[in-house]
């Protein structure tokens, strides 16, 4: 799995130079299994094999700290998805060389503002540049925190957002994906997706405490991007931790870990939590830093 684009590089990192194998695999879990059946119909009709590509675009939090911007992911196969829209994300797209006309959805995983500050800037920015309006997913809440903000900025009324909330188990398909929604433990309303695209499976697990239902969402993934806020020995809720986070992924069949939401208290100990959850989950474990591209 190369590293394509900027980022530092954990020495963890060599572990996944290694890795060839892709995942095959399905998830046993039954809200997967009807999925299963149109996937295996859909991929006959398939030329060529996708591949997907994806971009941690903000590793940071809400305190500033060098160097890493607020929650935000790009993943890319033909079409592309923003998975949250934290203060920054505007500037490090322009920075991997992304246009915002390609990013017409975005998918929330909780309304916090590390999560949704640029959401209103990109609108905004996509209606003065004359663009389509932007779609955006999000957990219960969403459609009240835009109504609120055209509230704020009756501007706002004139630009096409649509929303759409979504729930703990829902399944849709979105452009180039298969979108799975599963319930993360903090402290509002907060959502992690799987992401599915012909065999090839991303996980983001939002903001959370080490879940076993992210855990489930997450089983057979070729790459799981969770949060790991803080270093050991903090102790924690709402948050992940290295050591309980690799405790609860251990035997889930996931291929590949990339550590984000890394709050300041984590500076200097990226390669040691790294470390803790391979240790303890068996998987191979890299820190993200902002923009590393991670191909899949
Ligand atoms: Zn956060
Ligand atoms: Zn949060």
């Amino acid at each position: 799995m190369p590293l394509e684009q900027g980022g530092k590089r954990s020495e963890c990192s060599k572990i996944w130079s290694d890795l060839t194998d892709r995942s095959t695999g399905w998830g046993n879990s039954d809200i997967f299994q009807s999925h299963r059946r149109i996937r295996l119909f859909t991929i006959g009709l398939l030329e060529g094999r996708m591949s997907l590509k994806v971009t941690l675009l903000g590793t940071g939090v809400g305190i500033p700290q060098p160097g890493r911007s607020q929650a935000a992911i790009l993943v890319e196969a033909e079409q592309q998805l923003l998975l949250d829209c934290g203060a920054g994300t505007l500037l490090r797209l322009d920075q991997i060389g992304a246009s915002i006309e390609a990013i017409d959805t975005v998918l929330l995983s909780h309304l916090h503002l590390d999560h949704v500050s640029d959401l209103l800037a990109l609108a905004n920015g996509r209606y003065l540049a004359d663009m389509p309006g932007l779609e955006v997913f999000g957990p219960e809440g969403t459609e009240d925190y835009i109504r609120s903000a055209r509230r704020l900025y009756p501007n706002l009324s004139e630009m096409d957002v649509a929303v759409q909330e979504l729930h703990p188990m829902d399944s849709l398909s979105l452009k180039d994906f298969d979108l799975f929604a599963e319930e993360a433990t903090h402290s509002l309303p907060s959502l992690a997706f799987r992401l599915e695209a012909e065999d090839l499976v991303v996980v983001y697990s939002g903001d959370t405490e080490p879940s076993p239902r992210v855990a489930a969402l997450a089983k057979d993934a070729d790459l799981l991007v969770h949060e790991c806020s803080f270093p050991e020995p903090f102790d924690v809720t709402n948050h992940s931790t290295p050591k309980k986070l690799g405790s609860m992924i251990r035997d889930c069949g996931i291929k590949r870990v990339a550590l984000t939401h890394l709050y300041p208290q984590a500076a200097g100990c990226e390669d040691q939590m790294a470390e803790q959850v391979i240790e303890l989950s068996g998987v191979p474990t890299i820190v993200g830093w902002d923009m590393m591209t991670l191909s899949l």
